[in-house]
């Protein structure tokens, strides 16, 4: 596991670590661990509502890890005693640029391990010199308010998602939504996890096996209506993708049904090829939302993933499947900030009520910046 942000800004600051929060949050008494809690919460909030008012950023080319790791001269890096240092005359000090840089040096390692692309980081580091480059630092309040910056600059890569369930219940009629992402990303899964969803908000919907070229991807999507209870519209393998949602979209029109949910093939295509078919599902389905589903395991892949398919049919959101396998927060951050499209859920294990409503605080907790139990 890769050193989490937190442990990383506390041992290159050169502070000694603090005492775990969970253990004073046993001793506490549950009234002042709710007002504790509290406290955190409107924290977190204005940290969002702050970081949500920031610019969008240019897109920079990007580039690959180790590359980035060796054009960064990180190897060299010198990680301790940049605290010490700096409030050794004074203890109150101005931030130069070369003091932020040489900061941002030791953090910018745990970002690219964590699975952050590059120009997450920059953008990261852009944010970060604003707030912190000239700042008055107090010895005493200096690692408080880095790691407020440090957040801020990180949630304001994220969009928070809209209430997609309030927008399937107020539109009028049929609600579409077409799901892309290629073989194995856990497409067909989160489909049925969110039609699972929609079952437990008393929304019905059918789903529609539009991927006619995978082997057993129609029984997979078949299979999964069963276990739900939830119709199924397919052809056969091979069949025009576009005329299965066309006839499901159908289906929920003459049943009554809100929801049209479209399985598509997922293949690894060239750019042309794939607009191509996507366009056809897309010009007869007229969907209400076009969602990206990738891994959160796969990093960069991930990303450049989320990349192709944003290019090529303009994605309205994403999901990322098998957050609960390992290092998400990345991927999260990346495609986010490469789409400026909403993470919408986080895929969490391998039933049906594993979908997780994405929380930005999510990915604060995963680089380590907050507890995990701070929920
Ligand atoms: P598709 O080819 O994109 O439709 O992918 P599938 O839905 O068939 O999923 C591929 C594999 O990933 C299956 O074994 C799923 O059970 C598994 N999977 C999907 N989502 C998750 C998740 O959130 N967590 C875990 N642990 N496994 C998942």
């Amino acid at each position: 596991m890769f050193e989490s942000l937190k442990k990383k800004l506390t041992s290159f600051l050169g502070l000694k670590p603090k005492k775990e929060k969970k253990t004073k949050k046993t001793a506490a008494k549950p009234a002042k661990k709710a007002k504790a809690k509290k406290q955190e919460e409107k924290e977190v909030e204005e940290i969002i509502e702050e970081a949500e008012k920031e610019p969008e950023q240019e897109n920079k080319p990007q580039d690959v890890l180790q590359e980035a790791k060796e054009e960064k001269g990180i190897a060299s890096v010198k990680e301790e005693g940049w605290f010490t240092k700096l409030f050794k005359k004074a203890i109150s000090v101005k931030l130069t640029q070369l003091e932020f840089d040489e900061f941002f040096q030791g953090l910018e390692i745990t970002l690219l391990e964590n699975n952050v692309a590059l120009e997450v980081v920059d953008r990261i580091k852009e944010s970060l010199a604003k707030d912190l480059i000239g700042a008055e630092l107090r010895r005493d309040e200096a690692e408080e308010f880095i790691l407020k910056a440090l957040k801020k600059s990180i949630l304001s890569i994220l969009i928070s998602p809209p209430d997609i369930i309030k927008q399937i219940k107020e539109k009028q009629g049929v609600f579409v939504i077409v799901f892309f992402g290629i073989n194995g990303s856990g497409k067909t899964t989160s489909i049925a996890k969110f039609a699972y969803k929609l079952k437990e908000h008393n929304i019905s919907s059918v789903l529609a096996a539009a991927d006619t070229f995978r082997a057993a991807s129609i029984e997979q999507i078949q299979k999964h209506g069963s276990n739900l209870n939830i119709p199924v519209v397919a052809h056969t393998y091979g069949a025009d993708p576009a005329a299965v949602a066309f006839d499901a979209i159908q289906y929920a029109k003459s049943h009554n049904i809100k929801a049209v949910l479209i399985d598509t093939a997922g293949r690894m295509y060239t750019k042309a090829n794939l607009l191509k078919e996507m366009e056809k599902i897309i010009r007869v389905s007229k969907p209400d939302l076009k969602i990206f589903v990738g891994e959160s395991i796969t990093g960069n892949d991930a990303t450049e993933q989320a990349r192709t398919f944003n290019e090529a049919v303009g994605i309205d959101g994403t999901i990322l499947s098998k957050a609960d396998v390992d290092d998400k927060a990345g991927t999260i951050l990346s495609v986010g900030y490469i789409t400026k499209k909403p993470i919408y859920f986080l895929g969490t294990g391998q039933e049906y009520k594993d979908l997780k409503e994405f929380n930005a605080k999510d990915v604060l907790k995963h680089l380590g910046l907050e507890d995990e139990d701070e929920e």
